[in-house]
């Protein structure tokens, strides 16, 4: 087969996502935006968007390097919601599609150190396709984030640049408590290591993140917070959060949320598992895919039939409860008939009711 070699050749880099990288060799050879590059060589849109072997082919024909190189970081779609990159399968809310995320410093630093290239020195690092990636590693500096309706135009963020007129100027340095240790996990994870947790490692990437979210969001922001209003930046604070705990493995989840019930009883006597566990509680008994959730539904469900009357048969998340685990007062009271002021006194002599909870929890 002969290769049109598109010349002199441009270095693919290995800290960038290779839609990106055909969309630098558009703005660099011909100075065109990434659409128009794609109809250059027969390619559809949707060929760069998924990722597909058409896509591969053409990259591999004009940049004449091995398909391994423009293999390995390239994004490729393998079902309606999940994508491959770096070897990861990655689901949706991992993963940005239409909003594009760039640390201005590193912009201005590529330009800077490569103004032979024009606009084809701007690298879109894969590590910014990453919802939990919210701050530069390098510069320890805010993303900087712009949207386009067009997945395909994502990869050109040369273009999307010029035409939100956005610059490199330096975004603020992130807030200190913004630590960051579920963004370092993600990118680890990216990088091939599995050494945080084995709770953690055991699950997809996307489990991971999502428990480590929800479980920080109702430690830091209790059970009404309206999540549909967290910037991505709350989302990386409960998932810092999140992530100190559910590090610990299951035990140290379960731990938690037996805390979290506890104060709960204490401060207002609130006493159904939905009232209690809140947002992380309709996630995992609403969502669409509640099923796909992993080892954090089994962990929830385990302290909620721990921690409160759930009779046999009954419905939690899901699935039919076998057998009743605990008792309240009131339960007992029914099964025994046994007043229950004195009820509550035998109990608590029998150091079966902690000498923390208030009388009405
Ligand atoms: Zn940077």
């Amino acid at each position: 087969m002969t290769r049109s070699l598109l010349l002199p050749t441009l270095p693919v880099c290995a800290d960038e996502v290779t839609q990106g990288y055909f969309s630098r060799l558009g703005h660099f050879h011909a100075g065109v935006d990434v659409v128009r590059f794609c109809g250059y060589f027969g390619l559809r849109p949707p060929d760069l968007r998924d990722g597909t072997e058409e896509f591969a082919n053409a990259l591999v024909a004009v940049y004449g390097a091995e398909a391994d190189a423009v293999d390995r970081n390239l994004l490729r779609r393998i079902s309606d919601d999940s994508f491959l990159l770096r070897g990861v399968t990655l689901s949706l809310p991992v993963l940005l599609r239409t909003t594009v995320r760039f640390c201005p410093d590193c912009v201005r630093d590529d330009a800077a150190s490569h103004p032979e290239l024009g606009q084809g020195a701007v690298r879109l690092r894969w590590s910014w396709l990453l919802r939990p990636v919210v701050r530069c590693p390098l510069h320890v500096t805010s993303m900087v984030e712009c949207s386009t309706r067009d997945s395909a135009k994502a990869f050109d963020l040369p273009t999307l640049l010029a035409h939100h007129q956005m610059s490199a100027t330096s975004a603020p340095p992130v807030e200190p408590h913004l630590q960051g240790k579920l963004q370092s996990y993600v990118l680890g994870w990216l990088d091939g290591r599995r050494d945080a947790s084995a709770w953690l490692d055991k699950q997809t990437i996307a489990q991971g993140v999502k428990a480590c979210e929800m479980l920080g969001s109702l430690i830091a922001d209790g059970p009404e917070v309206e999540i549909k209003a967290y910037t991505e930046f709350d989302w990386a604070r409960v998932g810092h959060l999140g992530f100190d705990v559910c590090v610990g493995g299951g035990d140290a989840i379960s731990e938690a949320l037996i805390a979290i019930r506890r104060m709960s009883g204490r401060r207002s006597g609130r006493t159904g598992p939905q009232a209690v566990f809140g947002k992380l509680y309709r996630w995992l008994e609403y969502a669409d895919r509640a099923v796909d959730a992993g080892p954090i539904r089994g962990l929830v469900r385990d302290a909620i039939q721990n921690s409160f009357v759930i009779e046999p048969g009954e419905l939690v998340f899901g699935e039919a409860v076998d057998r009743l685990r605990v008792h309240s007062v009131n339960s007992l009271k029914v099964k025994t008939g046994l007043n229950p002021k004195r009820l509550y006194r035998l109990l608590r002599k029998a150091g079966m009711i902690p000498e923390d909870t208030n009388q009405e929890a």
